[in-house]
């Protein structure tokens, strides 16, 4: 009897093959654009103390009600799979005393994150993100720079169909008198509202902007607007990044009915979505969390950031552009004697250590198994190690010439370069 196959767990995937040269190039991409604009690397743990999202992402929030994988050390303490980026990123910059480095501090990341959410297509429990957070200043122009970065990569990245919805969430004071109002207008209005959007009235009561149900719809069309109510300085700073997004001519429409999920924003807030993708059609977003890193414990600081998904960006994007890089040299046996195969490897990590791309026969072919394997490769320059001899031959050129086998790497620089 046999035992059974085990599986990936549901909501997760393996990453290989195109699909691992496809991420390849999109890292690539995202570090030339981030770390061209000034953002240094970082990685936070993949678990942290699960009071971080408690306070950091909002305990009315629906990650941290439904969606966090959490669970208990042997001491007892209670840890949880990192949902999102912001508030470890926060944390990070609290735990260094980076508020006393120049201002500000410009941050990016590809990390995984998970979430207990319905798996389906573009929505997964463990999925990667690629995001940015600059904190330490409330400048307007690093709020378009955040924007205007997103959507430079997701246009890199050829993702089609692209739009950016855009609005401001004004202070932590103005919210809060906000939410008094429209708590106000949904009790009113209680009997027309979905079952889920009424027992979340007190809870969450800015959510009902994102309800698909008809009768929360229609009440949410005479609902006050944040926008219409925000104070005067957090109007001037929304009219700022609007002008400054005009002049990167990133276009873009002001959605008064955009709330994100998360309870930290402040001001800007900004969704990239794909009319390419089906219902998951969020590709990215972000906004400004002037609050946060205080709540975290640290001194006040004002921050702004967004995180957008791999995978979704890959299913809305071009074809991959990033092939496996090409075999330069491929190092082939005449017989498979020992001795040949020993110096067949000398020669490889010779190559290697030259900075050439070779590789050897590691499966137990024939001469001509490994010459058709090298040409599947794409190998530019064959080996031939023999007894006593060793060949040389450029696919390119069609020609091949006996060599002494510690004259091959040069060779095959002197060739390369000579492309
Ligand atoms: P959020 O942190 O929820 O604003 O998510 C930012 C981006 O991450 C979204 O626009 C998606 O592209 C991606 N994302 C969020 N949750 C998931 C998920 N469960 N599976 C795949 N991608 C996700």
């Amino acid at each position: 009897m046999s035992a059974s196959k085990l599986k990936a767990p549901r909501g997760t995937f393996d990453v290989l093959g195109e699909q691992a040269a496809a991420r390849t190039a999109l890292e690539t991409r995202a570090r030339t654009i981030l770390e061209g604009a000034g953002y240094e690397r970082i990685e936070t743990p993949v678990f942290e103390a699960t009071e971080l999202f408690a306070r950091g992402v909002g305990a009315s929030t629906d990650i941290v009600r439904k969606e966090m994988f959490t669970f208990e050390d042997a001491g007892g303490r209670s840890l949880t799979l990192r949902p999102e980026g912001t508030a470890p990123v926060c944390r990070a910059y609290v735990e260094h005393g980076m508020h006393k480095r120049r201002q500000p501090v410009k941050l990016w990341y590809l990390s995984s994150f998970f979430r207990h959410e319905r798996a389906q297509a573009g929505r997964y429990r463990q999925f990667w993100q690629v995001g940015a957070e600059a904190l330490g200043s409330e400048d307007p122009a690093l709020d378009a720079e955040s924007i205007a970065l997103v959507a430079r990569l997701l246009s890199e990245m050829g993702v089609r169909e692209v739009r950016l919805r855009l609005s401001s969430l004004g202070s932590l004071a103005t919210r809060s008198d906000y939410r008094e109002r429209l708590k106000e207008h949904l009790r009113t209005h209680a009997q027309s509202l979905s079952e889920e959007v009424r027992a979340r009235i007190e809870l969450n009561p800015l959510r009902a902007f994102d309800s698909d149900h008809p009768g929360t719809r229609e009440v949410m069309r005479s609902a006050p607007r944040l926008l219409d109510q925000l104070a005067p300085a957090d109007a001037e700073h929304f009219a700022e990044v609007r002008a400054l997004l005009d002049i990167a001519t990133v276009a873009y429409e002001v959605d008064p009915t955009l709330v994100r999920g998360l309870d930290y924003y402040t001001r800007t807030v900004f969704e990239f979505t794909s009319d390419a993708l089906g219902a998951q059609s969020g590709v990215g977003g972000g906004g400004r969390y002037d609050g946060l890193v205080e709540e975290l414990g640290g001194p006040p600081t004002p921050g702004v950031g967004w995180a957008a998904g791999i995978e979704r960006i890959l299913l809305a994007g071009g074809p991959p552009t990033a092939a496996t890089p090409p075999v330069e040299l491929f190092v082939a046996v005449e017989s498979s004697e020992a001795s040949l195969r020993a110096t067949a490897f000398g020669l490889l990590s010779e190559a290697r250590s030259a900075g050439l791309s070779a590789q050897m026969d590691l499966g137990g072919r024939t001469l001509k198994g490994q010459l058709g394997h090298a040409s599947a490769l794409g190998a530019r320059f064959i080996a031939i190690v023999g007894e006593g001899h060793t060949v040389l031959k450029d696919t390119e050129a069609g020609e091949q010439e006996p060599i002494a086998t510690d004259a091959v790497v040069h060779a095959v620089l002197r060739g390369h370069h000579a492309l």
